[in-house]
């Protein structure tokens, strides 16, 4: 058996390889552990190769499977630290000049914030991929002092009903979103100030399965500026996101608000499909103005960023529709092929002359 492993092992070390290359979509699943052990668990078979095999409890035990393939599969007892030791050398592309998008998918409750932030209350155990991620971009930007200058912002963005909620920043030189702020971060500690504040600035009770923070995404970008000694300047962005709640809320059920929300869920979510979906077929219009959340993602989102997705499920048979639904959703995301990922690396000369280019395209439309 360790044989076994072993190979597997090597292939998929070659295999994230081929992937930096190629630069496309990774979708790895994710099953949180069942919370309550007398009902039935759906989960069949997790590989190390990342098939996974679900059971239909309705169906007896053969006709019920559903086999799916991801690249890689995160059983109940998979660790934070295990889920980011493979989200690392995406992490690390970032201090390369690569833009990259990381997004947790999946139903209310299946664990997208766990991955994403961590458990509530925000303990230093079991800090998720926000923290681990920009603790390690401090670490290389350390390393790395000698030959690189590294200034790294950080910016915390909602998107509830459409609209764009700036959670935590002050006013900095924003050059992402139309009004937005940034703040320069030195260490993991004052982002963490930083998080702590747009939680509490998010407002929601942690208790309530329907808080809002399960209908609104919301956004951690982090925006890397790196000079070298030879004046080689690099760009680059990463997105951390915590997408709302994936369920469908059965329309007959809720009005007003509620079902409000549901719908800028739905469509926020089915453009994102869409906009995924486009740039598999290579179109030429790629739809991202649908939405505010493939707006503000439009620069990690393309053939030329690399882009990782959760996809959170429980494992409880009560959720075996909703977890059907994110696999399917999730494999249909894992088929894309994007193009060659794009290093944001230039001469400083280049780089000014662009800035230069932009600012006084901005100019003339305040003019006009
Ligand atoms: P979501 O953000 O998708 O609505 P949460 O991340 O809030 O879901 O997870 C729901 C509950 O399950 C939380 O209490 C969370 O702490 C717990 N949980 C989720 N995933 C895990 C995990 N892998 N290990 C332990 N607890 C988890
Ligand atoms: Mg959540």
């Amino acid at each position: 058996a360790s044989g076994y492993y072993r190979v597997v092992k090597e292939n998929r070390n070659l295999y994230n390889m081929v992937q930096d290359l190629k630069g496309n979509i990774r979708v790895y699943c994710r099953i949180r552990p069942s919370f309550s052990p007398e009902t039935k668990n759906i989960i069949d078979f997790i590989g190390e190769d990342g098939t996974l095999v679900i059971l239909d409890p309705l169906k007896p035990q053969k006709e019920g499977k559903k086999v799916f393939q991801f690249n890689r599969v995160f059983g109940p007892t998979a660790t934070q630290d295990e889920v980011f030791k493979d989200t690392q050398p995406l992490i690390r592309s970032v201090m390369d000049g690569y833009n990259v998008c990381i997004f947790a998918y999946g139903q209310t409750g299946s664990g997208k914030t766990h991955t994403m932030s961590g458990p509530p209350g925000g303990s230093m155990k079991d800090r998720g991929i926000n923290y681990l991620a920009l603790n390690y971009l401090f670490q290389l930007s350390n390393k790395r002092k000698d030959m690189i200058n590294y200034d790294i912002h950080v910016q915390m963005v909602e998107i509830y009903n459409e609209q764009l909620e700036i959670r935590s920043c002050t006013s900095d030189n924003g050059f992402c979103l139309p009004d937005a702020t940034m703040r320069t971060v030195k260490s993991t500690t004052e982002v963490l100030n930083l998080m702590k504040f747009g939680e509490v600035n998010r407002a929601v009770s942690s208790t309530a399965i329907n808080n809002r923070s399960s209908r609104s995404h919301s956004v951690l970008t982090v925006h890397v500026h790196g000079e070298d000694t030879s004046g080689n300047i690099l760009r680059s962005c990463l997105h951390l996101v915590d997408l709302a709640g994936s369920e469908r809320v059965d329309k007959s059920e809720v009005t007003g608000d509620r079902l409000k929300e549901a719908q800028y869920i739905n469509k926020s979510l089915s453009c994102l499909g869409d906009v995924i979906m486009a740039l598999a077929q290579k179109n030429s219009h790629i739809p991202y103005r649908n939405s505010k959340l493939t707006l503000l993602l439009q620069d990690s989102l393309g053939g030329h960023a690399k882009t990782l997705m959760f996809a959170h499920v429980s494992p409880e048979e009560d959720s075996f529709g909703e977890t059907v639904s994110t696999l399917k959703f999730a494999q249909r995301v894992s088929t894309v092929e994007l193009g060659v990922a794009r290093l944001n690396r230039e001469s400083r000369d280049v780089m000014q002359l662009k800035e230069q280019i932009e600012s006084l395209k901005k100019a003339l439309a305040k003019k006009e």
